[in-house]
């Protein structure tokens, strides 16, 4: 279902209400990676160039619901001026009489940033009061924090679920995870390739599932394969697993063989005698139905499995990522997870990064600007990619 955007509507004069993501890491006050402001910064400069008066809100961290110094929005208010060229008047309070005064005095094309949304308990319980007092702040509600778009909290669905606003459309970061991920599960260019890992399957059955009903190809790669493997007899020595999925996994696989579904495994792997960057490591070509060695853990995909990857991504018109091949966070074990990012960013598919570890990764390696999208959502992705409804975004007017 496409919705409608900035893009769609006259906002000029309108007091627009942006949610955004400005849950920014913070050390001693200062704010060590400003990516969100300035993945915020299209929507705003936008509203602001058209006249609306732009009143900025979201969450920061978990203050759990009251007042705490180490959790306020100030220095994000100084930044974003800063990064703006143009002055942003900062509310001291929420709902309070500085949010009240300095909305009341924002002028077209000026811009307000309201105290951090989660001093208020209201906020994350979607309590209808607090979602009444917040809507008295605006004709237009803007959606631009996709990685809340999976709560329905007051600031992310409720203000227009409970019925207080009358237009409600998305900002520019969500209209891109709409319109690149919602139109790659919707109607994908084939073939489409789905690449799955990290360290649990646990976290990616429904998303495994969801998958499987749109894509061409499945690739498991990560700690999540060696569950695969063993439900099939394989030995994986020490390497992680969950022994009460096998039944499930073996499900998947029959799913993805009914269905024509391509479900590739990885063929070797590279392994470590623990669970270390200092491990003595090891990598064996498969041999039927034994793998590791016991008292030995999987802590990469191999050689001969990177190229096998690699070539199915190589013919791919879509792919999607998300978790990564190995322990990338160790270096000796980065190597595969390195491998699937720079087959994506050779290919000249639709390449889409699912958030969370893999866009660290792809992002650590220098591959962030050779993707279609690196998403801005770690949860929020998950769940979309589950199929799920995202109430932050199926509040918004339908196109
Ligand atoms: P996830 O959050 O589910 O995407 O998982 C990411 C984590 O999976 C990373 O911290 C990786 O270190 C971990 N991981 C990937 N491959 C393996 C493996 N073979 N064994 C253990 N952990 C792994």
């Amino acid at each position: 279902m496409s919705k409608k955007t900035i893009e769609d509507i006259n906002v000029s004069g309108l007091k627009c209400l942006v949610r955004v993501d400005f849950n920014v890491p913070m050390q001693d006050g200062v704010i060590t990676d400003l990516n969100r402001i300035e993945g915020a910064i299209p929507t705003i400069k936008y509203l602001s160039e058209r006249g609306a008066k732009v009143i900025l809100c979201s969450h920061m961290g978990r203050p759990k619901g009251e007042f705490n110094k180490k959790y306020t929005l100030k220095p994000v208010a100084i930044k974003l001026a800063e990064m703006l060229g143009k002055p942003v008047a900062f509310a001291e309070d929420v709902i309070g009489p500085s949010a009240e005064e300095k909305v009341a005095s924002c002028k077209n094309g000026e811009i307000v940033l309201l105290e951090n949304l989660r001093f208020h308990k209201e906020e994350e319980e979607n309590e209808k009061e607090f979602c009444r007092k917040l809507a008295s702040f605006c004709d237009v509600y803007v959606n631009d924090a996709f990685g809340t778009a999976h709560r329905a909290h007051a600031s992310t669905a409720g203000i227009v679920q409970y019925g207080f606003v009358k237009t409600a459309v998305a900002g520019f970061l969500i209209g891109k995870e709409i319109s690149i991920m919602g139109g790659a599960l919707e109607n994908p260019k084939r073939p489409f390739v789905a690449i799955l890992g990290g360290a649990k399957v646990s976290d990616k059955i429904a998303v495994i599932n969801n998958l499987l009903d749109k894509v061409d190809t499945v690739i498991i790669g990560g700690g999540m394969a060696y569950t695969f493997l063993a439900a099939q007899g394989y030995a994986i020595g020490n390497s992680i697993c969950e022994r009460d999925k096998f039944d499930l996994a073996l499900e998947l696989i029959k799913k993805a063989k009914d269905r024509g579904v391509k479900l590739l495994l990885p063929v070797d792997d590279i392994y470590g005698s623990e669970f270390s960057n200092n491990a003595a490591t090891l990598s064996i070509i498969v041999s039927e139905a034994s793998r590791i060695p016991d008292g030995w853990m999987g802590m990469d995909i191999g050689f001969n499995t990177r190229e096998l990857f690699a070539q199915e991504i190589k013919q791919a018109k879509t792919v999607i990522w998300n978790g990564p091949m190995g322990v990338f966070e160790f270096d000796k074990f980065a190597g595969g997870t390195k491998a699937v990012a720079k087959a994506m960013a050779e290919s000249d598919a639709i390449t889409i990064i699912g958030g969370g570890d893999s866009a660290s990764a792809v992002a650590q390696l220098g591959y962030g600007n050779r993707m279609t999208h690196i998403s801005t959502g770690g949860g929020a992705s998950l769940e979309y990619l589950e199929g799920k409804d995202l109430p932050g975004i199926s509040c918004l007017d339908n196109k």
